[in-house]
């Protein structure tokens, strides 16, 4: 997966049995050159290398989990989340499927809509 950000210890429920798992979730969106690590709540941070660009649009980054583990109830595995950033601030986790990879990093709207992104340069807009 290369370089990516992580959403550390965020809270979401099984989608199979119900409890709650936390653990970090890996991600491709806003700057990954230094492996920045978020909680909820926190602003995107953009630099050198790093994927899309900043948008007040609401987006889904897809998130991939962090330990093989999830659920310590039902062992499930291969889920995939989707953190939720609305105007560049992470505001949520939620479940995306049952999948070990998919090629899409970015949903965008609230139609979803699936695109994938490459690690570019940013270039700050003068
Ligand atoms: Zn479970």
């Amino acid at each position: 997966m290369g370089l990516y950000a992580t959403l550390i210890d965020a809270k979401i429920k099984c989608p199979n049995c119900g409890q709650n798992i936390i653990t970090d979730w890996q991600f491709n969106f806003g700057s990954v050159s230094q492996l920045p690590t978020y909680e909820i709540g926190d602003d995107i941070e953009w630099g050198a290398q790093s994927y899309g660009e900043p948008t007040s649009e609401i987006l889904y980054a897809v998130a991939y989990p962090s330990s093989e583990r999830l659920c310590s109830n039902c062992n499930i595995k291969n889920m995939l989340a989707l953190v939720k950033i609305i105007d560049n601030k992470i505001k949520g986790l939620e479940f995306y499927k049952f999948s070990k990879w998919v090629k899409e990093t970015i949903l965008i709207g609230l139609d979803r809509k699936a695109k994938y992104y490459k690690e570019t340069k940013y270039k700050e807009k003068v």
